[in-house]
């Protein structure tokens, strides 16, 4: 049959957390042969979670691991950690397919899945709303070959891509057991590059959505809400939610 999507989302408890998973839920339901991977930043899988994704008929792993405190931004001098790096490690122990690291609060459009589903290696492909751009992408020649980055940020990483751009075959993480995300020693923006360095070159990257010329993921990001209740308060208030 058709080749299998492995999902796999990082998430972390916060109020819009169960909108974000609803969401991606809904998307995922359009996709045939497709697994969620959900791993949750935590100490113990949730029963939010568990609730969740038992009620969207997904085929799903459910796992938990928590990033350390020290990498954590709590206000503290470390503003820009690394953010599901542990959790995406834990998902990536898994069959053949194809693995896309789709974090949970971006808007995935259904034709990027057929885009990325017959990946030999690395497919690469437009991602609106990083970098200061409307849209990062990479650079492809006539022969249909990527050849650079089309980027404000730091153009001259081995990867200018984001965690959304890319999709990897399985078998390509399961030969090298070394190409994995780091919690240090990766400077940020770099976590992706630090990883496709270690299982590709950029003449075996293959160029999606049309060599690159359509945007079919949004990077986009949930404002966090202004509440003036707490979700525990509000549950002993009118009940769980
Ligand atoms: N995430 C996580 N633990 C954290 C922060 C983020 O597991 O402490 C997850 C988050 O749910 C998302 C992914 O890691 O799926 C990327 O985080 P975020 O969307 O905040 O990163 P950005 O949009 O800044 O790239
Ligand atoms: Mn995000």
């Amino acid at each position: 049959g058709l080749p299998v999507i492995f999902a796999i989302t990082p998430t972390y408890s916060r109020p819009v957390q169960k909108a974000e998973l609803t969401r991606l839920a809904n998307t995922f339901l359009h996709v045939p042969n497709l697994h969620w991977i959900v791993v949750e930043d935590s100490k113990n899988t949730s029963t939010l979670v568990s609730h969740l994704l038992q009620s969207t008929g997904l085929n799903y792993t459910h796992l938990h691991v928590e990033t350390p405190l020290k990498f954590k931004f709590t206000g503290g001098k470390k503003r820009n950690p690394p953010r599901g790096t542990l959790q995406r490690n834990l998902a990536l122990q898994c069959h053949p397919g194809v693995v896309y690291f789709a974090d949970d609060d971006n808007t995935y459009s259904l034709q990027l899945f057929e885009e990325m589903r017959f990946t030999t290696k690395v497919s690469v492909w437009p991602v609106a709303f990083v970098g200061g751009l409307p849209y990062e992408s990479p650079k492809v020649n006539s022969s249909g070959k990527v050849y650079g980055w089309r980027v404000l940020l730091d153009p001259h990483r081995p990867f200018a891509i984001n965690m959304a751009g890319f999709a990897v075959n399985l078998k390509l993480i399961l030969t090298k057991p070394q190409a994995r995300f780091k919690l240090t020693g990766v400077k940020a923006g770099y976590q992706e590059s630090s990883l496709l360095k270690d299982l590709v070159s950029l003449s075996d990257l293959e160029p999606k959505a049309s060599n690159c010329t359509k945007v079919l993921v949004w990077h986009t990001r949930t404002q966090t809400p202004i509440l003036r209740k707490n979700i525990t308060e509000l549950a002993d208030l009118i009940g769980e939610i």
